[in-house]
């Protein structure tokens, strides 16, 4: 496993979120992006080497509004690069860790990402992620 590619933010208004963290940062995002099969809309800012991904849910049966509804906004997930997405959840189910589709589906911004339970992870979900080249 590689660098944080990125921390991913549950939000209940992605254009208030989108201003507020504009003002935060002191420069607005850089790219929103849809993806229909999570039922979510993200947002996606950088400050310096970091990147922060803002999720709203787009139905209610979308993941992100159940964990709203469930803790608030907050922290979502954590998300890694990883070179090779395949080889890593075979080695992630390997070590024990329960993994939420074992085969990589496409996320936003261009990535191949797969996510691990939170129960195996300390309560955290954690993603992997690996660019489409
Ligand atoms: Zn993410």
């Amino acid at each position: 496993m590689d660098k944080i590619e990125h921390i991913g933010i549950a939000v209940k208004d992605l254009e208030k979120s989108n201003s507020l963290f504009a003002s935060l940062f002191g420069e607005p995002h850089y790219k929103m992006e849809e993806v229909a099969s999570e039922g979510v809309k993200t947002s996606f800012f950088k400050t310096g080497p970091n990147k922060i991904e803002l999720l709203e849910a787009t139905k209610p049966d979308s993941p992100i509004a159940k964990f709203i509804e469930k803790k608030g906004e907050g922290i979502h997930h954590i998300a890694f690069a990883v070179d090779d997405i395949v080889s890593e959840i075979a080695r992630l189910k390997k070590e024990g860790f329960t993994v939420l589709n074992e085969t990589p589906k496409k996320g936003a911004d261009n990535k191949l990402v797969a996510f691990l339970h939170p129960k195996t992870t300390n309560g955290v979900l954690i993603e992997l992620c690996q660019e489409i080249v």
